[in-house]
């Protein structure tokens, strides 16, 4: 899933895993959870992702390369927010393969007034918005129950940094992938659209890539 943050890569992602079967792996979910658990790693992290900067190449490749080799991965899976830099694809390329790019347009101003609405379930990630996508009792998730906030880096001067890097370091990957002829467009304009209309689209689109 490719996108800017806030593309709803991580809500597609996780309705896509439970109707396809395969785990949604979200890098940035590897690193809160690092952080969650005071690792050696997590303070070099922190200083990194509290202040939306990308976590430098070697650790975050070193964090999806052990969540890769899990037994449940065999069959395939789904990459959120992974590879976000060119030297990132080259080393997903020694690890695994890439079947699908599904690229997320959505317009800069709906970005900033879904990020910093949006919820986040502490407890399983799952992901909600005050506004747009509003879990059935206000605060707990509809899933698991656990405590819903908003994210340290869900912040305005925060997500203006994310979405810059965005287009510095990870934008230029869709000329990279595009040249191996592995990237759909799915584009989003309404800031209510509903997650289901979205997920039947790109389950559409991997059929289509499936014949
Ligand atoms: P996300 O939840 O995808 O927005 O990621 C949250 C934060 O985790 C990012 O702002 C980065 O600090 C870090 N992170 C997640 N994925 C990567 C990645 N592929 N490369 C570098 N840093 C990452």
């Amino acid at each position: 899933m490719f996108g800017p943050p806030g593309s709803g890569k991580g809500t597609y992602a996780s309705r896509l895993s439970a109707k396809l079967g395969v785990p949604h792996i979200s890098t940035g979910d590897l690193v809160r959870e690092e952080i969650k658990n005071q690792t050696e790693m997590s303070k070099r992290i922190n200083d990194y992702s509290s202040r939306g900067l990308l976590v430098p190449d070697n650790v975050i490749c070193q964090l999806l390369q052990q969540r890769i080799s899990q037994p449940d991965c065999n069959r395939g899976f789904i990459l959120d927010g992974f590879p976000r830099t060119i030297p990132q694809a080259r080393e997903l390329e020694t690890i695994s393969t890439t079947d699908l790019v599904i690229n997320l347009e959505v317009p800069d101003t709906i970005i900033i007034e879904r990020l910093t609405s949006r919820l986040t379930c502490r407890a399983c990630r799952e992901i909600y918005n005050e506004r747009f996508l509003k879990p059935r009792i206000e605060g707990k998730c509809d899933k698991c129950n656990g405590q819903l906030y908003h994210r340290e880096d869900d912040q305005p001067s925060v997500i203006q940094r994310r979405l810059d890097l965005y287009r510095e370091q990870t934008q230029p990957l869709l000329e990279y992938y595009g040249g191996k002829n592995q990237v759909r467009n799915v584009s989003n304009k309404e800031p209510g659209v509903l997650p289901e209309k979205v997920v039947e689209e790109i389950i559409q689109i991997i059929q289509m890539k499936r014949n």
